[in-house]
């Protein structure tokens, strides 16, 4: 079967398709056929060698992917040959046209949802849904600023902050990326490069703030989300690359918290229903992702490239399938 295959840590050229042996579940395996793998940032901290827990070389990358089972495992039950699902998750990678999984890496996709919008599930949506409904708990009515909303967490976020009943600001940082956020039905939209944004958003709130922000660039941000807090809401830390100076003093006067969210340490009970409820989602359309560029496997150092680039406008896929199939 055809692979990246990471021999070495560091940029996108170390992304190298190659041949490799065909793989074969375990008893408590599933073998997946990968039609679509989709990019995340993670991704790129691991290629490069900066992240706190790194494989070992080679590796094939990969944590998200949708496709079809190919196989199970003797002590696997309640799966078929055939049967549609995304991968949250896997254990030998899925830039490839083949990867072994867990039972628990796998869930069901509804037949609308195409493989490539299936390869933008894993990742971002259990991540948006953990940050939004499990860290913070905002009720129907109550506003939301999703601080990044056009790359794959904000759209999620968006989405699930929509269905939920939930007032949503939303800022992007080119002007493809705002025009999307219209489109996707946010209330509040504003451009995080413009001078003096943060004062128009308190004033959209009212001067009151927000309840809650999902903060995707914390180094950058964390300093001046404070003020925007209403009394007694939120910050919770979804990305952040690198120090930040704070003013406690603007989190005292608000009642106010900073969480960090990271889905590594989501309990498994609480994963089991996020996916159950994106289920729901997906199946009734409020749910459905940005697929922005479609790369062959073979492209997966332009794929990593453009994921890594500012003006984020939805998410990058891999077609893992070989041009013949
Ligand atoms: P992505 O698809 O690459 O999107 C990056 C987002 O950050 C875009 O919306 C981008 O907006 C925005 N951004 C860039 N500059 C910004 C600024 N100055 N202020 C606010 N936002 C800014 O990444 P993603 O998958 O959505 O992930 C977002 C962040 O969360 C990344 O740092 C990622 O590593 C992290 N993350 C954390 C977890 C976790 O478990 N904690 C899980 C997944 C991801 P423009 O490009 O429009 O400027």
């Amino acid at each position: 079967m055809r692979a990246i295959v990471v021999e070495k840590f560091g940029g996108p050229e170390v992304l190298v398709l190659q041949q490799v042996p065909d793989l074969k579940p375990g008893p408590e395996q599933l073998l997946v056929r990968v039609y679509a793998a989709g990019l995340n940032p993670v991704d790129g901290y691991i290629r490069s060698g900066n992240y706190m827990r790194l494989p070992t070389l080679p590796y094939t990358p990969g944590m998200d992917g949708a496709g079809v089972v190919e196989a199970a495992g003797s002590k696997v039950r309640g799966y078929r040959k055939g049967q549609r699902v995304y991968l949250s998750g896997s254990l030998s990678g899925t830039y490839a046209e083949f990867c072994l999984c867990l039972p628990t890496q796998i869930h069901p996709l509804p037949p609308q949802v195409t493989f490539a919008e299936g390869a933008c599930l894993g990742i971002p949506y259990t991540t948006a849904a953990y940050a939004l409904f499990h860290r913070a708990s905002p009720r129907r009515g109550q506003t939301v600023l999703v601080h990044g909303a056009t790359g794959g967490v904000g759209i999620a976020a968006i989405q699930l902050a929509k269905r939920a009943g939930l007032k949503v600001f939303a800022t992007g940082g080119s002007e493809a990326g705002i025009e999307l956020l219209k489109k996707l039905g946010a209330d509040f939209v504003f451009d995080h490069h413009k001078p003096g944004y943060h004062q128009e958003i308190l004033e959209c709130s009212g001067k009151a703030g927000v309840d809650v922000i999902l903060e995707m660039l914390a180094n950058v941000n964390l300093g001046r989300d404070l003020p925007l807090i209403a009394s007694g809401g939120c910050v919770v830390v979804v990305g952040s690359r690198g120090a930040v100076q704070i003013q406690p003093r603007d989190l005292m006067v608000r009642d106010a918290d900073i969480r960090g969210a990271m889905i590594l340490q989501a309990p498994s009970g609480v994963l089991a229903r996020i996916h159950s409820d994106m289920l729901s989602g997906l199946t009734d359309g409020s749910l459905k992702p940005v697929v922005r560029s479609i790369f062959d496997l073979e492209k997966a150092q332009a794929a990593a490239e453009l994921q890594a680039l500012p003006g984020a406008c939805g998410k990058v896929v891999l077609a893992c399938v070989p041009p013949s199939a």
